[in-house]
């Protein structure tokens, strides 16, 4: 028999077993617990990143202190964050803006083979309400 629970934030079925026990489907737990302004610091990579959900979509930012840049970083960032928070980035297909130390953002497509970036729009997108919008209508996801 297959336990079912809803997602306690986004009241949607969660069928997946480890969704049921959390109570939220995998974005909505991302969304959960890394709070806004939580600094991840890899200490393997030593890349200094933000990250945070806004409305759905994973926002990274580099915090361009010093390190690696997460450009030249971006699958150890996202496995460490898919580890810390028990979420798959790639499994889940959990959108994903970047921006990079030059604060332009971009979106970045999580895959096994290595993740990807590509851009939001032909302009340089500078502000996380843009940024996120924009990937939602390139992914489809309202
Ligand atoms: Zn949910």
């Amino acid at each position: 028999m297959q336990a079912i629970g809803i997602c306690q934030k986004c009241s949607r079925v969660l069928k997946n077993p480890e969704s049921v026990s959390r109570g939220f489907g995998p974005q909505c737990w991302l969304g959960v617990r890394p709070l806004a302004g939580q600094v991840a610091i890899s200490e393997a990579a030593l890349s200094n990143f933000e990250c945070r959900m806004v409305d759905g979509v994973l926002v990274i930012i580099d915090l361009d202190i010093g390190g690696m840049s997460v450009t030249n970083n971006i699958d150890a960032i996202l496995r460490q964050i898919s580890e810390e928070q028990g979420v798959d980035l790639i499994k889940h297909a959990v959108p994903i803006v970047y921006r990079d130390s030059e604060g332009h953002f971009d979106g970045v497509r999580a895959s096994k083979k290595g993740a990807r970036f590509y851009p939001l729009s032909r302009q340089p997108v500078l502000d996380v309400e843009s940024a996120v919008n924009l990937l939602k209508k390139k992914v489809g996801v309202t």
